[in-house]
């Protein structure tokens, strides 16, 4: 008889497309940490609305992208 330990391996799969996150998809270790309160029907804050997401070097990519495109402000548009 041979006993043999096998190692606990921890799996990433991106927030964004359900792959499985590997050394050769996500090389830029993509992660984003999103702050926002949940608010009660009055507008109080009540919990932490936010998250912790892993990405995946294409959905990474996407993610950087729209958040840019926010801060460069094309999202103005709701303000009118
Ligand atoms: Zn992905």
């Amino acid at each position: 008889m041979t006993t043999t330990t096998v190692p606990a391996r921890t799996v990433t799969t991106c927030d964004g497309c359900g792959i499985e996150c590997t050394n050769k998809n996500r090389s830029r270790s993509g992660t984003m940490t999103l702050r926002a309160d949940q608010l009660d029907h009055q507008g109080t804050p009540i919990a932490n609305g936010g998250g912790i997401y892993d990405f995946c070097d294409h959905c990474v990519s996407l993610v950087m992208a729209a958040v840019l495109e926010v801060i460069a402000g094309k999202c103005r548009e709701h303000r009118t």
